[in-house]
């Protein structure tokens, strides 16, 4: 059997997961990791600044929704990738080893690029995580 580890729980870490299993049934062994247990559907977030959604209308938990098909979900980031040996270190230490590897771990926000950019360090708001967007909603209702 083979094993296929996805690093990232999103669009395109679950696509691959599901459509891998799907296509592959018990010849595969399908493991998703990820830090983040919700997959957020990020194209609502505007909705959720405006006060429109709330976050469990936009959100799932990966943990429910791969059990049943069949695929293994680790919560925990992936920390480094040892390619000679072919197997994924996690933030926590565990050893995941892989004969096929995913990556679709999204974009890196690179706030420090800018000075002043960024809702951490800086002077602006963003839209593109889940978290970010529930911190610009509170900017918004500061605005109104
Ligand atoms: C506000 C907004 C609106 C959008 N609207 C649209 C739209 O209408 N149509 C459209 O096509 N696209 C839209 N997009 C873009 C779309 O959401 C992205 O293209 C898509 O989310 C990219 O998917 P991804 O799986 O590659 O990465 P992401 O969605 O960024 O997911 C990355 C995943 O990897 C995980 N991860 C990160 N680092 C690690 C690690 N070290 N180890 C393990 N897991 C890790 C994260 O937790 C996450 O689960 C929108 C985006 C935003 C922000």
């Amino acid at each position: 059997m083979s094993r296929i580890v996805v690093l990232g729980g999103s669009f395109g870490g679950l696509t691959a997961a599901f459509e891998l299993k799907r296509l592959l049934g018990k010849k595969a062994d399908v493991t998703v990791v990820s830090g983040d247990d919700r997959f957020v559907f990020l194209p609502s977030l505007p909705w959720l600044i405006m006060g429109w959604r709330k976050p469990e209308d936009i959100t799932l938990r990966v943990s429910e929704i791969l059990k049943p098909k069949g695929i293994e979900f680790v919560h925990d980031a992936a920390k480094q990738i040892d390619a000679d040996s072919s197997k994924v270190i996690t933030s926590k230490g565990k050893e995941l080893p892989y004969d096929h590897l995913v990556i679709s771990t999204g974009p890196y926000l690179s706030f420090d690029e800018i000075p002043g950019l960024g809702p951490d360090k800086g002077h602006t708001d963003c839209t593109f995580t889940l978290d970010h967007a529930l911190r610009t909603g509170e900017s918004w209702k500061k605005i109104l």
